[in-house]
């Protein structure tokens, strides 16, 4: 008789480890299922994010960013290092590394929290009840009181471009590669797109970006999107926005992508080409048609604000189902679940969920844009403030980029704080708690904020909205 569990969750990826650890904090009895095996064939948690997404990235985002470092900005700041060389080897052995320590962190988590992990595919086939088969082909079914969907995300293939290996590849392929492509194609001017895109021009190779919509980054603020165009532009990354991909075809080891924009129909080869035009929910082989779990017109899991499934007892989070693919929503989401199955009561705010591009310098956003608020018909007052005013900005060499910060015009609430600059990432952390406890501008420009810090920077586009920043002319009339 396969063992009883109050909750059985279906993927390791930050959604499920999540819910699952939670869960067994809760006191509940609980087990996770997870199916992705690495190259030694052993299974391991972590999901997307940490064996070919998040973590890895930014391994190798800030592996390359440190060679640009040395590379252009040494000198500069008075450090003369010579020529320096990547070595892409050493690199992805440093990313493998880092991919090892975090997976490893689950499990032992899992262990530390008395977490159930059960290793092979899991398949819902009652309201009740998940059946397990594993590597071997053995099937063994568990009883569950609760069940929580995390069966994440896979990339968008799209017909012009299949994936060809080594060649035309997907994100997880473009973090694999072992030698610098001369010339770069990338399909998609989106979030990963733009990591991606970053890393290897970074280290050399010429990156031409097609990317089919004509607006650059259309959920970030104008103005923001603006300067990162310009700077990325400016790093060499040729982005060509209205240019949509027709064919492609291999030759000689080399991909000729076919596109069209505004000037007709164009050809450009390429020794790489990366895909990068989106995700799609993923729920091959999970749910049993007799238990009758709805899925939307595009594919997600059917979850209400709560994450419940429309099946009591089934709940859905994360890449799987409607909002932002991230993985910290996917977290929180895991978070909610465990609450709710405990018997508290929980929720999420949907409102405060911060996105970042880990480009240099680095995009961060969370909630309403200038754009967003306009159509919405909410009047708004806005501040900006530039790095190339702030002082730890400046002595870090690193001062480009702005941060903005938009607020309702009547009442003074933050709706919305969008920055680019060196660790924006970092600094938007201070918009989601403001919006979180349903500050002002002005809460922020009350507030003391350290010297120097390029967290200052956000102090005064705060005090900027009402015509105070001191360390820049104030244009607008003061309140
Ligand atoms: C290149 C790249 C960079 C990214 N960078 C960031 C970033 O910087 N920040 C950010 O927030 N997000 C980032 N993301 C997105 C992030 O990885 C996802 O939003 C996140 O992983 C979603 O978590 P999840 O738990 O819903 O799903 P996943 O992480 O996809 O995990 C789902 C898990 O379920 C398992 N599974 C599926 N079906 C079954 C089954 N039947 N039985 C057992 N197990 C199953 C899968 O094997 C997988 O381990 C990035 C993604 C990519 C591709």
């Amino acid at each position: 008789m396969a063992d009883k569990f109050d909750v059985i969750v279906i993927g390791a990826g930050p959604g499920g480890y999540v819910a699952a650890i939670r869960s067994a904090q809760m006191g509940l009895k609980t087990a996770c299922v997870e199916k992705w095996v690495n190259k030694e064939g052993k299974t391991v948690h972590g999901g997307t994010c940490l064996n070919v997404g998040c973590i890895p990235s930014k391994a190798l985002l800030e592996t390359s960013h440190k060679f640009v470092e040395a590379r252009d900005h040494y000198a500069e700041i008075g450090i003369d290092v010579g020529e320096p060389t990547p070595n892409i080897a050493k690199m992805q052995e440093f990313k493998e590394g880092v991919i090892a320590k975090n997976v490893g962190g689950i499990s032992a988590l899992f262990k530390a929290n008395s977490v159930t992990a059960l290793e092979g595919s899991g398949k819902v086939v009652s309201d009740k009840q998940v059946e397990v088969t594993g590597q071997d082909g053995e099937t063994t079914t568990y009883d569950a009181e609760n069940i929580v969907i995390a069966s994440g995300s896979v990339p968008v293939d799209i017909p012009p471009t299949p994936l060809t290996e080594g060649l035309i590849v997907d994100s997880s392929g473009a973090l694999e590669f072992d030698e610098v492509p001369k010339r770069l194609g990338v399909i998609g001017a989106g979030v990963i797109g733009l990591e991606l895109g970053s890393v290897w021009n970074r280290l050399g190779s010429e990156v031409t970006v097609l990317e089919a919509m004509d607006a650059f980054l259309p959920m970030v603020d104008k103005d923001i999107a603006k300067e990162g165009q310009k700077l990325f532009k400016k790093q060499g990354m040729d982005i060509k926005m209205g240019a949509r991909v027709t064919g492609s075809e291999i030759k000689d080891k080399e991909v000729v992508v076919k596109y069209s924009d505004a000037n007709g129909e164009q050809e450009q080869t390429f020794d790489k080409l990366i895909v990068c035009v989106g995700r799609r929910p993923y729920t091959e082989g999970i749910l049993s048609d007799d238990v009758g779990i709805k899925l939307d017109e595009r594919g997600f899991v059917f979850v209400d604000d709560q994450c419940r499934t429309n099946v009591s007892g089934v709940y859905a989070i994360g890449d799987v189902v409607r909002g932002p693919m991230l993985a910290h929503k996917a977290s929180e989401e895991g978070v909610m679940v465990a609450d709710i199955i405990a018997g508290h009561k929980a929720e999420m705010n949907y409102d405060a969920i911060p996105s970042v591009i880990y480009t240099s310098p680095e995009v961060a956003w969370v909630g309403m844009n200038e754009q967003d608020a306009k159509e919405a018909g909410i009047e708004v007052k806005t501040g900006s403030f530039p790095f190339s005013a702030n002082g730890r900005a400046l002595a870090n060499n690193a001062s480009e980029g702005m941060a903005k910060v938009i607020a309702d015009a009547e009442t003074d609430r933050i709706l919305g704080l969008h920055i680019i600059s060196q660790h924006a990432g970092e600094l938007i952390a201070q918009g989601v708690i403001a919006m979180e406890f349903g500050s002002s501008a002005e809460d922020l420009a009350l507030t003391c904020y350290a010297h120097p810090s390029t967290s200052e920077a956000v102090h005064e586009a705060a005090l900027a909205v009402d015509g105070h920043a001191i360390h820049m002319a104030n244009r607008k009339k003061r309140k």
